[in-house]
């Protein structure tokens, strides 16, 4: 199959994007590439590790195959409503066309100023692309929808931040960056007709079913609720905190996209912040449910004209809707968790069970990963494996007591169940300390041997080799790290 590349988000036009090219780096050098995901894309070999590649994907020397364009949107941050935001240091080059017939945005981030750049520099520090690349590669490999890093570069040129860091710009992949506030931006202007536009273009996009639907607005916001809902149950399975939930962030399509301040925590605290700018925990671990409900009712605001032109009608239905992202956002949760506790087919009498271990690891400051992963060692001996994470060792064997008998209950061996234990407590996960190490070793002194490690060994996060054993391991207090900072 060949080499298929469409514009469709460009060929809308103005007011969805303005196009806009890169502003040329001094001296750009390769940081990382992904072949996979490059043949994924049939993107061509040419590309591949070679002075052409860096030319693409540094924006110097862009292939005529590409049309780069800056995404117009809106969004609420931190609950205050911005009325044009957009990409201000990111550029959507083309869509290619994977073999399935799927669509992936081909954006490169950190390219330079755009109409939208307002203040910034366009650019992004070193530091901030090798996160997502690690973070967003994981979150792939732990099979939770995302935005992908197609390849890495550095710029050549200095980005001043705090301090003055070395700049990089992210070549970064998903079936759309369009967002919650792409929608905003469209009904902040009160022009019906282009929002239609856009509905419609995004229906055909993501949703193609819902066109089928008596009222497809309202089916495109249904699956948009529950894309979103199953997306965060499985961030919080894993203990991820995205750290900037505001609409900007949220995907259309269901994808985890714009990481930040984002982390795995290490101990469980559902109150948990990484983020230094989030000071009243909005988007603590445990309000993210909560949070993205709210960002779907801006969503669904948006598309109240489109709904009905009876306001209380459009209202009721919306309203309806919404009310289903708590129900399928806690069922997916407690399947989530139950598999993690091996069992296969969690139900309503099993939330006792789920609710009580969450509360025994935040009792015990237990590390979210391992309480889980260590849990498999525990199936055929109850002082093993997880026993050892809790001080707490009356309250271990009083759960773990119950937990065997609803094991039991399901007659499977326990080789069986910590095999398919196994299959879904990752034993690694990109720790927080062990990112920022390898961004301080590749600032100061242009040292990738660290981000390779971890990057290679976050390929197959629920294997981990003897080798790689202690990037496994939680940090030690002095290694614990508060704060990340977005680039
Ligand atoms: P973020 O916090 O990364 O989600 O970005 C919020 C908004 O700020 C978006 O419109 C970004 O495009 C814009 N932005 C963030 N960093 C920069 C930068 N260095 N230069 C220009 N715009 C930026
Ligand atoms: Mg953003
Ligand atoms: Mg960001």
């Amino acid at each position: 199959m060949p080499f298929a590349v469409h514009h469709t988000l460009a060929a809308l036009g103005s007011p969805f994007s303005l196009p806009c090219q890169p502003t040329a780096v001094a001296a750009p050098q390769w940081l990382a590439f992904n072949p996979e995901l490059a043949a994924q894309l049939r993107l061509p070999q040419a590309f591949w590790g070679t002075d052409t590649g860096v030319g693409l994907f540094s924006g110097n020397n862009l292939p005529d195959w590409t049309k780069p364009v800056a995404h117009a949107y809106a969004g609420h941050q931190f609950g205050h409503f911005v009325p044009q935001l957009g990409d201000g240091r990111a550029l959507l080059l083309a869509e290619l066309e994977d073999e399935s017939g799927q669509l992936f945005d081909l954006q490169l981030k950190g390219a330079g100023q755009t109409p939208f750049s307002r203040r910034g520099d366009g650019r992004s520090p070193l530091g901030p692309v090798l996160r997502e690349y690690l973070v967003s590669e994981a979150m792939h490999a732990l099979g939770v929808p995302t935005t992908r890093a197609l390849a890495a570069v550095l710029t050549g040129d200095w980005v001043q931040r705090e301090t003055a860091e070395p700049g990089a710009i992210l070549c970064r992949v998903a079936k759309s960056h369009i967002r919650i506030g792409s929608f905003q931006y469209l009904a902040a202007q009160g022009d019906t007709a282009q929002l239609t536009t856009f509905a419609d273009y995004v229906i055909q996009r993501h949703y193609p079913g819902c066109a089928n639907s008596a009222n497809p607005y309202l089916a495109l916001l249904e699956a948009v609720i529950s894309a979103q809902a199953v997306l965060i149950a499985q961030w919080m399975s894993l203990g991820f905190i995205h750290g900037v939930m505001n609409t900007d962030n949220m995907s259309i399509s269901g994808e985890t996209i714009d990481y930040g301040p984002c982390a795995f925590m290490d101990s469980f605290n559902p109150a948990q912040v990484y983020s230094f700018i989030d000071r009243n925990g909005r988007y603590a671990w445990g309000n993210q449910p909560k949070m993205a409900s709210w960002n779907l009712a801006r969503f669904a605001e948006t598309l109240l004209p489109l709904i009905s032109d009876n306001t209380e009608q459009a209202v009721a239905l919306a309203t309806k809707a919404l009310q289903q992202f708590n129900l399928i956002n806690e069922t997916e949760f407690r399947a989530l968790i139950g598999k993690k506790l091996g069992i296969s087919e969690a139900t309503a009498a099993d939330e006792p069970l789920i609710r009580d271990y969450l509360n025994l690891m935040v009792k015990n400051s237990a590390d979210f990963t391992l309480a889980f992963r260590l849990l498999s060692q525990s199936v055929a001996d109850i002082n093993q494996g997880a026993a050892t994470l809790f001080n707490d060792q009356t309250a271990w064997q009083q759960w773990a007591g119950r937990w065997q008998q609803r094991l039991a209950e399901q007659g499977l061996t326990s080789a069986d169940l910590q095999s398919s234990m196994d299959a879904v407590n990752p034993a690694l996960i990109p720790r927080n300390h062990q990112i920022a190490k390898a961004i301080e070793f590749a600032t100061s002194d242009g040292d990738l041997t660290l981000f390779n490690r971890l990057h290679n060994a976050l390929k197959t996060p629920f294997m981990l080799s003897e080798q790689d054993e202690e990037l496994g391991h939680p940090p030690t207090p002095q290694q614990c790290i508060s704060n990340t900072f977005c680039g």
